[in-house]
């Protein structure tokens, strides 16, 4: 049996740390936000409550095994950096692993997308870091939740104010990123980000990153050099030298462990590697390219292109596949959404997504879901289930025994099959004699379209929407129809108002 990935990886050569060991403390992808150039994929789930993912000593053990071995073979680690599949301080843990790890006498650090910093259990934690590297992609609502989609339980008010609080008190290096992405009319941001940067005490580096690497959504690429160097300018204006461009090559080495295709899984679950890298660790652990190509075989590794170079990652990453994808509900008022004016020389970019873009975000399980349900305990009579039906206009109903488990679901087609095709007396007949058993359900957080072929695939007319194993709502043919309806007037209209064609 192959082993499973480590939780520490590499190191990876880092463009601002030198030779860093990569932790992976979160499992794949637990995240606040579902940044749209996230070079991990979309977001499974959003979520803001901090919690224990793995033992701290599973995650002390896993680096200091890596760190001995790097250190027997005499290579170089400057930082063992936490840089999950995730947001990493969502791990409750985190404070303590910091501390264990910097016991070994080595620098920690940590990048962080600064979501939770209002938290001060979140503060403390990073204040045992060397190095904190935090984001701050935008200080405008309109951007931020555009670009990053956070989750709805933060809000950016509280998230800034962290990010200063954080700053009185920490006493390591502090720098702060922020991604640009095309298709985003920034308008003033560049001034704004920069005055907010300039109240964060003892920032030494504000770096203006570009994502270089395949992203969450296909059709957040770099925006044009003249945004760039728009952003660097202003920030220089405001924060001097400190303003830095984050484009410089990585320097140094990838890590190997002699088994090129544990050394490749780790580094490629977090971190999307070149063709050059792999070629590298290949070398590295003197394994030949059938190793590459038995992982691709298998379904270990995938080859995504991006900017006319390959990468590969170290599984099927979400939103990553090449169809066209549709506008998702949430995001709507932000497509086409105007922001102040910018400077004469970005004009043309007016709008916050070109029309053309309409038809690249997706509907999911939670956009369309009908939440009302109607739920019946498997021991109740026919009669009762029936007038329960008929009084709240619903063709359908989940059992749910007492243990609150649901056990099955009962529609008009098995009263009409199983209870009158059968002349059975409603009154004396329960529930569970009639109801199908077991229950079809999909997660809140899938794709319109994945519900639909799975719908298709079982011959069903409705499947349930779960959160948490708890069930949050139902989909049925009509909520698909319906939805596919609003979407395509709401397309039109767009369309019209950009004065293009709809087909
Ligand atoms: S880029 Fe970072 S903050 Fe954004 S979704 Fe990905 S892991 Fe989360």
């Amino acid at each position: 049996m192959s082993a499973a990935p480590e939780i520490a990886f590499g190191p990876i050569p880092s463009r601002r740390l030198g030779a860093s060991l990569g932790v992976n403390n979160i499992p794949p992808k637990h995240c606040t936000y579902n940044c749209i150039y996230c070079q991990v994929g979309r977001s499974s789930r959003l979520d803001i409550t901090r919690r224990k993912f793995y033992e701290p000593e599973a995650v002390y053990e896993s680096v200091r095994r890596r760190l001995e071995l790097l250190s027997s073979r005499g290579e170089r680690v400057d930082y063992v950096t936490f840089v999950p599949d995730g947001e990493p301080t969502l791990d409750a843990s985190l404070g303590r692993e910091i501390d264990m790890i910097k016991s070994l006498g080595v620098r920690v650090a940590v990048i962080t997308n600064s979501s939770l910093m209002w938290d001060e259990s979140v503060r403390s934690d990073l204040s045992g870091a060397d190095y904190v590297s935090f984001k701050v992609d935008a200080v405008s609502e309109r951007i931020w939740r555009f670009v990053d989609r956070p989750s709805h339980a933060l809000s950016l008010q509280r998230v800034l104010s962290g990010i200063v609080e954080f700053s009185e008190g920490f006493r390591g290096h502090l720098a702060s990123e922020t991604m640009l992405v095309s298709g985003v009319d920034y308008g003033d941001e560049a001034d704004r980000i920069a005055a907010f940067l300039s109240g964060v005490r003892g920032l030494r580096q504000a770096y203006v990153a570009l994502p270089t690497r395949p992203p969450a959504e296909p059709w957040a690429g770099p925006p044009d050099r003249g945004v760039v160097i728009y952003f660097l300018t202003k920030f220089r204006e405001v924060l001097g030298d400190r303003a830095l461009p984050l484009d410089f090559p990585e320097r140094g080495s990838f890590g190997h462990t002699g088994d090129a295709r544990l050394d490749i899984l780790s580094a490629a679950r977090v971190h999307p590697l070149g063709e050059g890298a792999v070629a590298q660790i290949l070398r590295d652990d003197g394994a030949g390219y059938e190793v590459l190509r038995g992982m691709q075989e298998s379904g270990e590794l995938s080859v995504v292109e991006y900017g006319g170079t390959k990468f590969y990652v170290s599984r099927p990453r979400r939103g990553s596949r090449t169809r066209a994808r549709r506008p998702r509900l949430r995001d709507r008022w932000a497509l086409g959404g105007r922001g102040p004016r910018r400077p004469a020389e970005h004009a043309r970019e007016i709008i916050i997504c070109k029309p053309w873009q309409l038809a690249c975000v997706t509907l999911y399980a939670r956009d369309v879901m009908e939440r009302r349900i109607l739920f019946i305990e498997p021991g109740a009579s026919c009669e009762e289930l029936v007038d329960l039906m008929a009084r709240n206009g619903r063709g359908f109903a989940v059992v749910r025994n007492a243990a609150g488990e649901n056990v099955g679901i009962v529609t008009e087609w098995d009263i009409v099959s199983r209870l009158l095709a059968k002349k059975l007396d409603p009154a004396r007949t329960k529930v569970e004699e009639i109801m199908t058993r077991g229950i079809v359900s999909i997660d809140a957080g899938e794709e319109l379209s994945d519900v639909a072929e799975l719908m298709s695939k079982k011959g069903i007319r409705r499947v349930l929407v779960t959160d948490k194993g708890s069930v949050v709502g139902v989909i049925t043919c009509h909520t698909i129809l319906a939805s596919l309806k609003s979407y395509v007037d709401s397309i039109s209209k767009d369309l019209a108002k950009y004065g293009l064609l709809p087909f």
